[in-house]
């Protein structure tokens, strides 16, 4: 079996190092006495906690500039490239890998092709990425702290089974998460893919110190991950987002899930596919759809006119519902073609549901064929990590 010094280091911490560590990620290089005014822990618990991350190498200490007379004080931050995460995404087309250190620099990436679509030949990717990943990085492979796994959803015994465009249920379902775990030797956690999408935002990009926020997320389906209050609301099989089953359309289009007008069978990869005339089970139909975007190809331009004011119908459900600090689409695709859908949307609003001034705090999030990946190796610092942190400062 193989067991990583890493993981039985950080795993055997307690909650207040989590707590330390996590200010340490969002505000380093910062002083220990800033970190105990702001946890309530007491300075000398903070010497202890630091003094051990040290000795683990998880963290340095530096001169903090100096100001006025007297010595400065030392600040703590993160040493890069002492603990790593590995995200695996797993869809229908590929099964994509990267490895990157607990602050989102990648080290390492590989993919795989899924010539069939079934767990086995998922799991049997996954496996072997893993190990070409120990192989080409032997000196990083001992200091992984974990796995994260992203499939599109719905998970769960009660959807498993059902062959849908854009669910893989029963790669995620308890068992085989568990088989993957016991085989690397390595914690695995499942998110689905939005979810990761938003994990990713809020350690490595835009999202990061954010209390709460929503990532919409451009796939072959569409799906949201929600940060709220500090923490990642999953639902109760992991399946909450799953935004693209909203009837938005009374009356339209049939969506495999059996009901009509679903927003996904009008705004996702999918459906662009079928007004281009792609299969959206085709491994290659997102590069041509990259290859007709950059093109400026009329029909592309016509159908993100023609459905991006989906999205505001979408934002204006988040907005009502949950009143976050700021509200982010990414996808697969590449960041220039979700901003043309998000400024399509914006130019065209206004007159049906909801003001300019509600874009306000609208942004892009990261987007392109990684993402979903690099978000699920996120998983991982989330479970070492405290992203509940705000709600236990109060
Ligand atoms: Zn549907």
């Amino acid at each position: 079996m193989f067991r990583t010094k890493g993981t039985n280091l950080l795993r055997a911490k307690t909650h207040n190092h989590s707590v330390v560590l996590e200010i340490i990620r969002l505000q380093g290089p910062v002083s220990r006495t800033a970190i105990s005014s702001q946890t309530e822990l007491s300075r000398q618990t903070v010497q202890n906690i630091v003094a051990e991350l040290i000795e683990d190498g998880i963290v340095s200490l530096s001169a903090g500039e100096k100001k006025g007379r007297g010595n400065p004080g030392m600040l703590v931050q993160w040493c890069p490239g002492k603990a790593f995460s590995i995200g695996i995404q797993v869809d229908q087309f590929n099964v994509t890998a990267v490895a990157c250190d607990l602050s989102g620099k990648q080290i390492w990436t590989d993919s795989r092709r899924l010539e069939q679509r079934s767990v086995e030949d998922a799991n049997l990717h996954v496996l072997t990425l893993v190990e070409k990943f120990r192989h080409c990085c032997p000196d990083s492979a001992d200091k992984v702290l974990g796995i994260g796994v992203a499939a599109p959803g719905p998970f769960g015994e009660q959807v498993s089974g059902k062959t849908e465009a854009t669910a893989f249920s029963e790669f995620g379902c308890s068992d085989n998460i568990a088989m993957l775990s016991d085989k690397t030797g390595l914690p695995v956690t499942l998110e689905n893919d939005a979810t990761a999408a938003a994990l990713g935002e809020y350690f490595y990009g835009k999202g990061k110190g954010l209390n709460s926020f929503v990532l919409l997320h451009f796939g072959l389906g569409f799906g949201a991950g929600f940060m709220l209050d500090g923490n990642l609301y999953r639902g109760v099989n992991s399946n909450a987002g799953e935004l693209g089953h909203i009837v938005i359309e009374h009356g339209g289009r049939q969506c495999h899930c059996g009901k009509q007008g679903c927003l996904e069978r009008y705004l996702s990869i999918c459906a662009l596919c079928e007004a281009l005339q792609l299969s959206p089970r085709d491994a290659s139909s997102i590069d041509k759809i990259e290859q007709l975007f950059k093109a400026n190809d009329a029909r592309v331009l016509a159908w993100i006119e023609a459905n991006a004011i989906y999205l505001e119908r979408v934002i204006d459900i988040v907005k009502s519902t949950l009143d976050a600090e700021m509200i982010f689409i990414g996808g697969v695709v590449s960041a220039e073609l979700v901003d043309a859908i998000l400024q399509s949307c914006i130019r065209q609003s206004g007159s049906v549901l909801v003001a300019k001034d509600s874009f306000d705090n609208v942004f892009t999030a990261a987007s392109g064929p990684i993402t979903v990946a690099l978000g699920a190796s996120a998983a991982v610092s989330s479970e070492i990590l405290a992203p509940s942190l705000a709600k236990m400062l109060l």
